[in-house]
């Protein structure tokens, strides 16, 4: 509990809300909490807020950070399902791709941003086509993100060149979508980022401090294919190229040896946990979540795009992250549901380097409040595992971020545009890619 930290009217107060047990007060100065105190405690402040939100039967909590998705895929949603994961690409998902344009994108980020927002997501880290699309509707939807356009040059020196180009050009509008919105380099994987590319890349992000987002060890044909051309293991061969430090998150890694934990241990580097995704494409898993933990490692959790998921329910993320978890040990102690939800706030807070995933005085307002009401978090034993293991994201019933109300009474601004659009998108996109 502390006092507000200025004098002005709080722009929100979140009303008799619940906060580890207690019954508080939340009031939000634009884009950061001012102050929390036990519910009556300042009645003259909520009073004087210019904006009201009743949290009676509510729980606040932060808002949750998805570590890895391809938001745009949301338009992709049951396009293609039960494939192996060549065939998913080369039949359905590439020739779909190959007709996006940059407001396909932003029409099926904007669905996403919908989905997310109703289920208490308000970061989300993400890497696709069309960078700007994304951006947009982030800037639209009013969620924070960080995002990167997708790096690929196939060894070809010309793509490789472009892609310098094109990233470079992107780095410098990036600030121009505000302070939600951060920047990152995205090489997409070692199968399709050439060795020049990700001497590039490395040297880019230390010149800018800028994160890097990749696709890491997700199948074992990766890893064998890697093996082949440069006789190295993912891991090792991104070590030699110095990308592994404190700024690099690995998306999947799902086929790790001992040594490769210990190198991501020692370098600082994050991995970003897909479970949904790793068991529906049978990515080879399970991911090995306990001994990166024992390792020191950070974990973290993201849904990966619509395509191969099918939704962006991050505490459903959490469930089956668990459940893997404790599936592949054979103990029920590992993940407990706290740990889970630990992973897509403060571990995120810290690879994200984001004032989120804490709900305390001078801390970003991002934060969502869940219905205890709800059926399925009755009778109300244990909070964390109501959330992770029963309610999941149906539970949200309001989401904040920036201090911005963007979800009350069930609805998201725009939804019903955002359906009308997609839909309309669709139905072009699919006679163009063979696929109608
Ligand atoms: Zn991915």
């Amino acid at each position: 509990m502390s006092p507000a930290l200025s004098d002005s009217p709080a722009t929100l107060a979140i009303t008799g809300t619940r906060l580890d047990g207690r019954d508080v007060d939340v009031l939000i100065h634009g884009s950061r909490i001012a102050a929390i105190h036990a519910t009556g405690g300042a009645p003259e402040q909520v009073a004087a807020a210019l904006r009201r939100v009743d949290g009676r039967r509510t729980a606040v909590l932060p808002g949750l950070a998805n570590a890895h998705t391809h938001s745009a895929m949301a338009i992709m949603r049951g396009l293609a399902d039960d494939m192996a994961l060549m065939p998913w690409l080369n039949e359905k998902i590439w020739p779909f791709e190959a007709h996006l344009t940059e407001e396909d994108v932003y029409w099926g980020a904007r669905l996403a941003c919908v989905e997310m927002i109703r289920t208490g997501t308000t970061f989300f880290n993400d890497m696709y086509w069309f960078f700007h699309g994304t951006a947009r509707a982030a800037v639209d939807s009013g969620l924070r993100c960080q995002l990167a356009g997708a790096m690929i040059d196939l060894g070809d020196p010309a793509r490789a060149e472009a892609a310098k180009d094109e990233h470079q050009a992107l780095r410098e509008a990036a600030a121009s979508y505000g302070s939600r919105v951060s920047f990152a380099l995205a090489p997409h994987a070692v199968y399709t980022v050439s060795e020049d590319l990700l001497g590039w890349v490395r040297d880019e992000a230390e010149r800018y401090q800028l994160p890097i987002h990749m696709h890491l060890s997700e199948t074992q044909v990766e890893v064998d294919g890697c093996l082949a051309s440069t006789g190295l293991r993912p891991v090792h061969y991104l070590d030699r190229l110095g990308l592994l430090g404190p700024r690099f998150l690995g998306a999947h890694a799902v086929h790790l040896t001992d040594d490769e934990i210990g190198i991501l241990a020692a370098r600082g580097a994050h991995v970003l946990h897909n479970p949904t995704s790793n068991l529906k494409l049978a990515s080879g898993g399970p991911m090995r979540y306990a001994d990166l933990r024992a390792a020191g490692v950070n974990v973290l959790v993201g849904t990966d795009g619509c395509a191969s998921n099918n939704n962006l329910d991050l505490l459903e993320e959490l469930k089956f992250a668990a459940l893997m978890a404790k599936h592949a040990t054979g103990d029920p102690t590992v993940m407990p549901a706290q740990e889970a939800l630990d992973l897509v706030t403060t571990h995120a807070a810290r690879a994200f380097d984001q004032d989120i995933g804490r709900v305390a005085p001078g801390a970003l307002a991002d934060l969502i409040l869940v219905d205890l009401d709800h059926p399925l978090m009755f009778p109300g034993h244990n909070l964390s595992a109501d959330l992770v293991y029963s309610a999941l994201g149906r539970a949200v019933k309001t989401t904040v971020c920036d201090g911005r109300v963007l979800l009350e009474g069930g609805l998201v601004a725009d939804e019903a545009e955002i359906r009308t659009e997609v839909s309309a998108r669709l139905a072009r996109l699919l006679t163009a890619a063979g696929l109608a």
